[in-house]
């Protein structure tokens, strides 16, 4: 097996890391591989779309102020400007690989509003934005012969060796093994970390494990703490990825309300249902926790007839599943973890500290964000760094004889005792009360965090282990970075601590 790159993620940031690359440098043999098949990837569920300047009344500068002022100043103002600048590039990229975007009939786009937008700028499909584009990707990736792909393995940990990435160890649980894969240089592509909060709006697969991996290999992170929660997540019981009730729905003018009927936002924010999600958050918690019985709710009930059905059909079919009508019925709504601002730094090329390592997408910390993103400014920051991981390595790769590709390979008993998802539910629960309250959480000392990292240290490097055990492996590393970030007295704040109940 050869391969001279590797990328970790099949979401957006790594098919399109692909890509870009292969067209710049078809000679060069890259794998992809992923934990699953991309399906269960936050770029499949993105449902708003993608901020991009796209009429004259609308401007760079404004989109900068926007992004800006939504991260609080903590942005990189440079960052802010290349992302702002090139949106509309990346989104003529995917319209040139056959992505469709919603359009009026004279062909203008039909741009969307999101909350911190001063325009409408969303390019969208639907609301169901992140499928079409993954579909697509997909498809393309798929026509390029030097593309190798491998599904269902996950990437464990990174090989490291001389300060140098030398390749990555990947999980096999099919197949019970385990194996060593070199390259020459790897790409960490693997989204972002809300999943490991009891209430996300993501798919299972969004554990951290880029970031974890990279904490284990100690490369450079920065802005763990600034974790983005959404506000508009319907509040049935459980919540993953299908449960998000677009930022668009406000931005078409939904509004939020409490048990009495009243716009509440406004008590506080001049802006109301268009304010940035952070101060939404807020405001909906400070609300709630005044009657711990009592809810938010979106309400749509006075949209045009047949809106709902026309424009959201993704949200239309989730009440409908919920038994809620979206025309007459209020919804229940609260916030939960949506995207991770900090992670992995890098440089506007997805260089990490590591020699050899490029990060890319949400895993990465560019600074684009500060400590709070302005809606639908992920997928374009994916693009963007993705293109320019791409151009800085398609220079600088240069050909190594193949004899160095050796596949290692060793078998993993994974007893069924071993590894209870009880556990996970356990410390994702303490987790989210330590990062809510900055109170010591009931259990989950640091010194309880580094006793149990180190039986799971212990058991996979003696090959035993499950999906499970790497899972709370992970989950631990990342916890046990946050209490080290708390003590060491962060800078800012954690973001949703002021009005803590
Ligand atoms: C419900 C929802 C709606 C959203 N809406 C929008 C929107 O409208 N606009 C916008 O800009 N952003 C939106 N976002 C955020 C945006 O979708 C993500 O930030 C972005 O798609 C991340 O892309 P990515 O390629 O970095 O990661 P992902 O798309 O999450 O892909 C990561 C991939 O890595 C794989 N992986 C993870 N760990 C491993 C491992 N150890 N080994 C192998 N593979 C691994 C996963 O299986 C996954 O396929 C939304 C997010 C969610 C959850």
């Amino acid at each position: 097996m050869t391969s001279e790159i590797l990328i970790v993620g099949k979401g957006i940031a790594g098919m399109t890391s692909a890509i870009y690359l292969t067209e710049l440098r078809p000679d060069i043999q890259i794998t992809l591989i992923d934990k699953s098949d991309g399906s269960s990837s936050a770029t499949f569920f993105a449902q708003g779309g993608l901020a991009a300047v796209q009429s004259t009344l609308d401007s760079f500068d404004s989109h900068y102020r926007d992004t800006l002022e939504a991260g609080h100043f903590l942005n990189d103002p440079k960052i802010v400007r290349e992302v702002v600048t090139r949106a509309p590039e990346v989104i003529q990229d995917l319209s040139s690989w056959g992505v469709s975007w919603d359009r009026f009939e004279d062909g203008r786009l039909n741009l969307g509003l999101e909350g911190g937008h001063s325009f409408s700028r969303i390019v969208h499909h639907g609301d169901q934005s992140g499928k079409i584009i993954h579909q697509q990707v997909a498809s393309k990736l798929r026509n390029y012969p030097n593309i190798q792909l491998i599904e269902h393995s996950a990437v464990r940990d990174l090989w490291v060796e001389e300060g140098e990435c030398k390749g990555v160890i990947v999980y096999q649980e099919d197949l019970s093994q385990e194996m060593t894969i070199p390259s020459q240089t790897v790409i960490l592509a693997t989204g972002g970390l809300s999943s490991i909060f009891p209430r996300s709006t993501n798919a299972q697969n969004s554990t951290g494990d880029g970031l974890a991996i990279a904490l284990r290999a100690g490369v450079k992170t920065g802005d763990l703490p600034w974790v983005q929660f959404h506000p508009t997540v319907l509040n049935i019981g459980s919540t993953d990825h299908s449960n998000l009730l677009t930022e668009a729905l406000r931005g078409a003018d939904a509004y939020i309300i409490n048990e009495k009927g009243s716009r509440f936002l406004f008590d506080s924010l001049s802006k109301g249902e268009l304010s940035t999600r952070d101060l939404v958050c807020e405001a909906i918690w400070r609300e709630i926790a005044k009657d711990p019985n009592s809810n938010a709710y979106l309400d749509c009930r006075h949209f045009p007839k047949g809106t709902m059905i026309r424009s959201f059909p993704q949200v239309y079919s989730l009440c409908q599943r919920a038994n809620l009508d979206p025309e007459k019925d209020l919804l229940p709504i609260l916030p939960a973890a949506h995207y991770h601002c900090g992670g992995i730094s890098t440089d506007r090329t997805g260089k990490t500290s590591l020699p050899r390592l490029y990060a890319v997408g949400e895993v990465a910390r560019t600074g684009l964000h500060g400590c709070n993103r302005l809606a639908s400014n992920s997928i374009i920051e994916a693009l963007v760094f993705a293109k320019n991981a791409a151009a800085a390595l398609a220079l600088e790769h240069r050909k190594e004889s193949a004899n160095s590709y050796q596949l290692d390979t060793r078998k993993i008993y994974s007893p069924d005792i071993f590894g209870q998802p009880s556990v996970i539910d356990f410390w994702k629960e303490s987790l989210f009360e330590y990062f809510m309250k900055k109170s010591k959480p009931e259990f989950g000392s640091l010194q309880e965090i580094r006793d149990r990292l180190q039986i799971l240290e212990l058991s996979v490097e003696r090959g035993i282990y499950s999906t499970t055990i790497l899972k709370e492996r992970n989950l631990l590393q990342i916890y046990e970075a946050l209490l080290i970030f708390n003590k060491n007295e962060c800078v800012h704040d954690f973001p949703y601590q002021k009005n803590r109940i």
